[in-house]
């Protein structure tokens, strides 16, 4: 990337995966960069887990290409997808059951160490940190004060600024409900480096991947459960042990042979748990202020998606990137015309993880089931589906139907 001229001011409210990866790109090209964060890296590291963040090799790819490759060795491997669908017991007949490999391998490593760590890469690269919870006010001086304004806030209320599209997003509530808690002392897994995804009918998801956080290596348990259905536990602000029991008890009806993997598993922290809903959403990628001034969402604030496939964290470093590659390029204004060019390009990056969630939430096609069942005789198309998670795009023609695999 070559270095543009002049200098430009940018203000990034957000300091999460798309703000930091945005903020360091810039200060790597020279760019005066001023980062605005709600609360101190201090808090955020002692505080509640914030995503299961398993990042696949494309988006790892695009941090190590600012420099960012911190973890690569204290990380666990994750090398494959192991994907199965269950019924619930007492029949327990397993429907499909395969395991896709990687093209190279994924990277969790808790966002709570995680993000302070790159809070301190952009400081030392001499960029500007405020800490300070933004609001409408704030966005008018930062808006008057930059040549531009990036709004990367995640689930942030600054997000409602951007107006929501309807035609890409399907849901008006959410479709599953989420627990999540990151454990030792479990039993291994049948199937170890993976992300493992199981289907329980009429349950949910029972999703576990190995991960890094806090004193080292742990697993992450998630559940992606029907809302109303035996998975769907309703334990919202329960502290992480009574959500751990909880769990337990939801997978001795549904999945007893996790339960009793984790039957001597214990949360990593008191901070290790986190439940709640989503309700996917796309926004649009400009909004504009009371001013008139125009403002860029990136990640989450513009393109939120249910964790099922786990593509937000990815998602957000690809935006970050495109935006980071557009700025790289011009040398005029933040225009409205650069503005919507850029939102537009930082959709299309997006855009087939956001409609292979979505589809994912739904009961599978005719053309998806199909593919499973394949990929459940065949390693090729197993290792096809697996790579999708890299690589969405490379993924959706096939649960379309529109290319044979
Ligand atoms: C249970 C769960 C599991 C997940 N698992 C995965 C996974 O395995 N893989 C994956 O790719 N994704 C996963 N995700 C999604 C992923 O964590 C997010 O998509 C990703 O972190 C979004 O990045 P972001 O930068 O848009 O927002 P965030 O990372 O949320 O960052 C937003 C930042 O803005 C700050 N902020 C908010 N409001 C303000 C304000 N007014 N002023 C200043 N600062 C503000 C916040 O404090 C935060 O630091 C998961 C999410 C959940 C809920």
């Amino acid at each position: 990337m070559k270095k543009p001229s002049p200098v430009r001011e940018v203000t990034i409210v957000g300091a999460g995966q798309a703000g930091l990866v945005l903020a360091i790109g810039l200060r790597g090209l020279g760019h005066r960069v001023r980062l605005i964060l709600d609360r101190p890296a201090a808090v955020i590291a002692a505080g509640r887990i914030l995503s299961g963040q398993c990042v696949f090799a494309p988006a790892l790819a695009a941090e190590r290409e600012l420099g960012l490759d911190l973890w690569s060795a204290a990380s666990p491997r994750i090398g494959a997808i192991h994907v199965a669908s269950r019924s619930m017991p007492p029949d327990r007949v397993t429907r499909q059951s395969f395991v896709g490999t990687l093209r190279a391998p994924a990277e969790s490593v808790d966002q709570r160490i995680k993000f302070p760590a790159l809070i301190d890469v952009f400081i030392r690269m001499g960029g500007c940190l405020e800490i300070m919870e933004a609001d409408m006010a704030c966005l008018e001086r930062y808006a008057l004060e930059s040549e531009l304004l990036v709004v990367a806030v995640g689930k942030g209320r600054l997000a409602s600024l951007f107006p929501v599209d309807p035609m890409r997003s399907p849901f008006s509530a959410p479709a599953r409900t989420l627990a999540m808690v990151y454990l030792r002392g479990a039993m291994p897994p049948h199937h170890v480096g993976c992300v493992s995804s199981t289907a329980v009918a009429g349950a949910g998801t029972v999703m576990h991947f190995p991960a890094l956080t806090h004193g080292g290596p742990c697993e992450v348990l998630l559940f992606e459960a029907m809302t109303g259905g035996p998975l769907d536990i309703g334990c919202k602000g329960l502290a992480a042990r009574e959500l751990l029991a909880a769990m337990r008890i939801a997978l001795a009806k549904c999945l007893p042979e996790e339960g009793e993997r984790i039957a001597d598993a214990y949360v990593t922290d008191p901070g290790a748990s986190l439940s709640g809903s989503i309700v996917p959403t796309v926004r649009h990628g400009v909004a504009r202020l009371p001013s008139g001034r125009a403002v860029l969402g990136l990640g989450d604030a513009v393109v939120l998606n249910d964790p099922l496939v786990g593509q937000g964290a990815n998602n957000a470093i690809r935006m970050a990137m495109v935006c980071l590659r557009a700025i790289a390029e011009h040398e005029g204004p933040f225009d409205d015309v650069w503005l919507a060019a850029c939102a537009s390009r930082a959709w299309q990056e997006v855009s087939a993880a956001t409609i292979w969630t979505n589809m994912a939430l739904r009961p599978p096609s005719v053309q998806a089931a199909a593919l499973m069942r394949r990929a459940t005789l065949e390693q090729a198309i197993a290792d096809r589906v697996a790579q999708g998670f890299e690589d969405p795009a490379s993924l959706l023609p096939l649960l379309l139907g529109l290319e044979r695999a």
